[in-house]
């Protein structure tokens, strides 16, 4: 049996062919899994639970139909969609996990996160994380009018993408001593994480042993999957 790692898919109804995609791999590959994890940004933007986003609308259904059919599902907050919350847990079934968060595949403890907290370098940009993964402040923005709420997560992409093209690759992508201090305090020589759209597997030495980091690829151009069984992790890509 396999266990299935996503993320970074952006759904967007204006790119409708990735969601068309994860619907069949949802009624296909993802039946026969032992669990599927989404680690994050499975949405573009993610407003409140209450916005009635007909796009999101069929993904939950598709989300709440494999459930139904007895594969687990667990979801982690991307920087995209940090707002999805406890109705759509209740919606689609899929259970909210913390981030990061160590789980034991196959008798080994890996190191689960979206991927943006290692990402120290963009001082800028862990200003903004700080304050979007603040409860209160999330409780303040969830009471705005569902408009209003739009209209900020409109003018907040575009700041992003606007910072995207300002910074380096470098200053963008994950910090190593971050992730090596993250490993450490977690106990685990096996991470996974998705956030920069770089798919890879990334070998290391930690405290003299053999380390490594699996990171998801998104899905603008084909799909990225982590198979994940006894024999360990195989990153995938899925044909368009
Ligand atoms: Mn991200």
């Amino acid at each position: 049996m396999t266990t299935l790692f996503i993320s970074d898919l952006h759904l967007d109804a204006e790119r409708p062919e990735i969601a068309d995609q994860l619907k069949t791999f949802l009624k296909t590959e993802a039946v026969d899994a032992d669990a599927l994890y989404i680690l994050g940004d499975l949405f573009e933007s993610w407003v409140g639970d209450d916005d009635p986003n007909p796009h999101y609308a069929t993904v939950k259904i598709a989300l709440r139909t494999l459930v139904s059919r007895g594969v687990p599902v667990y979801f982690m907050h991307g920087n995209r969609d940090f707002a999805i919350g406890e109705v759509f847990a209740q919606e689609t079934g899929v259970k909210i996990l913390p981030d990061p968060l160590v789980v034991e595949l196959y008798g080994e403890n890996v190191l689960l996160s979206h991927g943006d907290a290692y990402c120290t370098d963009d001082v800028q940009y862990q200003t903004i994380r700080k304050m979007t993964r603040d409860p209160e402040w999330l409780k303040m923005m969830l009471k705005k009018p569902l408009q209003e709420r739009l209209a900020f997560a409109a003018k907040a992409r575009a700041a992003s993408a606007a910072h995207g093209g300002a910074i380096n690759e470098k200053i963008a992508d994950v910090n190593q001593r971050a992730i090596e201090r993250a490993m450490l305090e977690n106990n685990v020589d096996t991470m996974l994480h998705g956030h920069t759209h770089r798919p890879a597997t990334h070998r290391f030495t930690l405290d003299e042993e053999p380390a490594s980091r699996i990171v998801l690829g998104d899905w603008f151009e084909q799909g990225s999957v982590v198979r994940w069984d006894k024999n360990g992790p195989k990153l995938c890509e899925l044909a368009r």
